[in-house]
Formats: C-alpha cells, sequence, structure tokens
C-alpha cells in the first residue's frame, strides 16, 4: 500500500457490525437537510409527524416484503436489545396459566442462550432440551434434535439461538414443535442472511445492529394469535400486544435506528434479497474455513464443519496461543483488517461477515492470514 489514505479498513466487529458503504453514503446524504426538508434532520422530527410515520411504515413493509412475513405475524420494532427480549419472551408468552408454575424449553447452544435461559428463570420454570456446552469436547457441534431430551408437554414454547455469536456456532435446521408449544428463535447475529419459513415461529427477534444497520432497535416478529398472552405484570414496555396496538408508536421509538433499518432493508432489497445474502454468506465464510483448513494446523476453527457458523468464524491460532493471537490482532489491525479478537470470556480470534461485509474483506484478510502465518509458522 502505497499510504494510510489509500489503506482499505474493513470492520469485522461481531456487533455493532458493519454497515453497507452505500447505506451511510445515503445517510450522509440526508443528514442535515433530510429528503429535501431544507434545515430539518430526521434525528429531530416528532415521532408522530407524517415523515417519521412513513419512514417507519416503509421500513415495516420493505421488511415484510423480504422475510414473506405472513398476515398471521406482527412486526414490532422495540427497544433494549435482545436482552430486553429474554425477559419479554417469557413475560408475554406465560401469562394464560399464571396460577400454574409454566415451563420453557431452552437449546442451549452458548453463551447467549445461557443468558436468556437464565433471564426466563425468573418467570418460568425452564427445562434444557439441550445443553452444548456441558457436553462440548473439542469441538463444539449441535447434536441433532432426535438426540434432545423430549420437550415437556406443557412447555409454552422451545426457545433457541440461531447463531450463537461469541463461539460461533449456527443451527443450519430449524427445530420442530408439537402439540401448543411453540418455536422462539433469537436471531440476532444472522438475521436475513438467508430466507426463513416465518409461520413456523411464535417469536423471532433480532437487534438490529448486527445485519440491520445500529444499535437502539430490536425487531420481533410474533404470531398474532400469541399477542394477550402475556403476564398482567409485564412492563409496558415490554408488552407484544400493546406495542403492536400503538404501531410500536408506544413510547419515543429509536426513530434514526428504524430509519437506518429501513435503509438497509432496501439495500438486501437492491442486493437480490435474503437468498443473495444467504449465497453471500456461503462464498464469505466458504474462502475463510477453507483457508483455515488448509492453514496445516497453524489456524484451527474449533466448531464442527456442521455447526460453524457463516456470520462469525472463530478460530485460534496453533490451538490456543495467545501471544501470536494479540500480536495477530495488533498487526490486522494496522492492515486496516479491524476488531479481529475473539470474545473478551472466551479469547482467541473471531472474524464476523456480516450481510455488509464484502468479498473484498475476506480476500484482504485471508492475504493478511497468509503473510502471518508464512512469518510464524
Ligand atoms: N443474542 C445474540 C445472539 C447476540 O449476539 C447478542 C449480542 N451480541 C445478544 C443476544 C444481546 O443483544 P443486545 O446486546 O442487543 O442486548
Amino acid at each position: 500500500m502505497a499510504s494510510g489514505q489509500e489503506q482499505q479498513h474493513y470492520e469485522f466487529s461481531a456487533g455493532p457490525g458493519v454497515v453497507p458503504g452505500e447505506v451511510k453514503a445515503e445517510i450522509a446524504a440526508n443528514l442535515v437537510d433530510f429528503e429535501g426538508h431544507v434545515g430539518r434532520s430526521i434525528m429531530e422530527m416528532s415521532h408522530r409527524g407524517e415523515t417519521v410515520t412513513r419512514v417507519a411504515d416503509e421500513a415495516e413493509a420493505t421488511l415484510r416484503a423480504l422475510l414473506h412475513v405472513p398476515d398471521s405475524h406482527a412486526i414490532l420494532f422495540m427497544q433494549g436489545g435482545g436482552t430486553a427480549q429474554f425477559a419479554a419472551v417469557p413475560l408475554n408468552l406465560v401469562g394464560r396459566s399464571a396460577a400454574a408454575p409454566v415451563r420453557a424449553d431452552y437449546a442451549v447452544t452458548g453463551t447467549w442462550t445461557v443468558a436468556s435461559a437464565k433471564e426466563a428463570g425468573k418467570y418460568v420454570a425452564v427445562h434444557e432440551c439441550v445443553n452444548v456446552q456441558k457436553s462440548a469436547g473439542r469441538f463444539v457441534a449441535v447434536p441433532p434434535q432426535s438426540a434432545w431430551a423430549p420437550t415437556p408437554a406443557d412447555a409454552a414454547y422451545l426457545y433457541y439461538t440461531d447463531n450463537e455469536t461469541v463461539s460461533g456456532v449456527e443451527f443450519s435446521w430449524v427445530p420442530t414443535v408439537t402439540g401448543a408449544t411453540e418455536l422462539v428463535c433469537d436471531m440476532s447475529s444472522n438475521f436475513l442472511s438467508r430466507p426463513v419459513d416465518v409461520a413456523r415461529f411464535g417469536v423471532i427477534y433480532a437487534g438490529a445492529q448486527k445485519n440491520c444497520g445500529i444499535a437502539g432497535l430490536t425487531i420481533v416478529i410474533v404470531k398474532k394469535s400469541l399477542l394477550g398472552r402475556h403476564r398482567a405484570d409485564t412492563p409496558t414496555v415490554l408488552e407484544y400486544k400493546i406495542t403492536d396496538e400503538k404501531k410500536s408508536m408506544l413510547n419515543t421509538p429509536p426513530v434514526f435506528a428504524i430509519y437506518v433499518a429501513g435503509l438497509v432493508f432496501k439495500w438486501v432489497q437492491r442486493q437480490g434479497g435474503v437468498a443473495a445474502m444467504e449465497q453471500r454468506a456461503k462464498e464469505r465464510s466458504a474462502a475463510l474455513y477453507g483457508a483455515i483448513d488448509a492453514s496445516g494446523g497453524f489456524y484451527v476453527a474449533p466448531v464442527e464443519p456442521s455447526a460453524r457458523s457463516r456470520m462469525n468464524v472463530v478460530f485460534r491460532i496453533k490451538h490456543g496461543d495467545e501471544a501470536l493471537e494479540r500480536l495477530f490482532v495488533a498487526e490486522a489491525e494496522a492492515a486496516g483488517l479491524h476488531t479481529l479478537e475473539g470474545h473478551r470470556s472466551v479469547g482467541g480470534l473471531r472474524a464476523s461477515l456480516y450481510n455488509a461485509m464484502p468479498m473484498e474483506g475476506v480476500n484482504a484478510l485471508l492475504d493478511f492470514m497468509a503473510r502471518f502465518r508464512a512469518k510464524h509458522a
């Protein structure tokens, strides 16, 4: 690279994650004078006004089209991130039988399901049908549902995390539920990265800051027939039914984050929709895992191929040479490849390859990894 100015920068952070360049340019062009409103920025407009109402309606309609969300399901724009949903899910789904202890089933495949099950435990009796943490060998995998403990018949819902962001473990299939048990999924870190049959789910939720823009907005897709099942003591801001009734404008919403999400949804549409996102995710992650597997043990991916995340590629150097990993992160940073350190709870390395990561970013990382390996093997 001839000069610092010409250096490319790629953001591999697990979240907040990369935002499409086109979207950032659109935001910049409209930041001060919003879409021709001279002197008026969307940051300052009332959420009850015509412009913000239109922006929010459009964002919702675009998302509905992208994921083919059926009329049976409502789309809610909430706040509090995935963490608020850890509580909102049990609070909204177990109210009907408040007198009796109510059960929920959790398929624990990593850190975020551990956290959500712990929070749910304040409100429901938690059953764990599987716990990958406990059964983990050196290579983490997701056992097939036939190997899980059966979901108790009285479980209000079966909960799973489609993509575990910390350990880089992703489902390649959708669990099944029977009877009155609803399927609930945390799609925070792989939302909009592949088609999904929304009709199968009671609740899908995702924080926006990975695949649809910036932090502050949480997207909840909920089966309308479940609205009204909340416990009487559910905090109003966490209640799905009133959020739906108030068209996600119960209180001041995160207007700017909704605006950005709407731009990202349109960007996904222009790219060819979620099928195109899936194709790109496969290409990016296959290239990176391929290089790791071909490195003769210098780089090691600790997840079974069947459960490897397409979004968060977790790897180690020489099975955990921490000094070399620190050097890798520092040298990568200097080369414009940002935030490649693993989650603080597990260490190692992690390259997050969200929808907006261009293949050029992956290729730049592969070049760097080859150079680093040649120096340190
Ligand atoms: N679920 C998953 C899969 C996540 O990756 C995260 C955050 N990285 C959360 C939940 C928590 O989300 P938030 O920080 O938005 O509360």
